[in-house]
């Protein structure tokens, strides 16, 4: 009977590598986004990233956020309207560090667990990264069109993961954009 009970609680694979996924993200010093991600071949976890600022320079914590402004188009209601973002671009991307720590031959054929869905620039160096699958949470509506279609085009499974609750020593960050 208790044997049973274990069975039932047991985490699936995606709550698993997800979990992970957050946990990671707590060593994140960015006040603004703390992000995580792992690499998985098989069932097997090969390398684990969050966003921060390269080794041996001062982070957020230490120096603050750098921050960058930008304008973007945002669609609200079907007009079209000039927004001013602000973003941290002191650090690497979390998806970004995975890769630099990470070889080539061992992402072939793999997959990433993301918290966040990926930027842009992230899906792009992923899409030519070797990776075959990517599974994130939460969703990043900025880029999610162009990045969708890219994954498409390139045969990636894409997925969200629906029903998902990040373990609660990760401590979610509420996205400040
Ligand atoms: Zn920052
Ligand atoms: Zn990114």
């Amino acid at each position: 009977m208790a044997a049973m009970t274990q069975e039932a609680e047991r985490k699936d694979w995606d709550t698993y590598f997800m979990d992970i996924a957050y946990m990671v993200s707590t060593r994140s010093r960015c006040p603004r986004r703390h992000v995580g991600a792992v690499l998985v071949q098989g069932k097997k976890l090969l390398g684990t990233a969050y966003n921060g600022a390269p080794m041996g320079v001062p982070d957020c914590s230490e120096e603050g956020c750098m921050i960058a402004e930008q304008l973007e188009i945002e669609v609200v209601d079907g007009v079209e309207k000039a927004v001013k973002k602000q973003r941290c671009i002191r650090t690497i991307h979390a998806e970004q560090n995975l890769l630099l720590f990470t070889d080539r031959i061992d992402r072939e054929g793999s997959t990433v667990y993301v918290t966040d869905q990926p930027c842009w620039t992230c899906s792009n160096m992923l899409a030519n990264s070797g990776i075959q699958e990517i599974v994130y949470h939460r969703a990043y509506p900025k880029d999610s069109e162009k990045v969708e279609k890219l994954m498409k085009a390139k045969g990636i499974q894409f997925r969200p993961l629906h029903g998902y609750e990040p373990p609660a020593q990760a401590g979610i960050q509420v996205l400040s954009e």
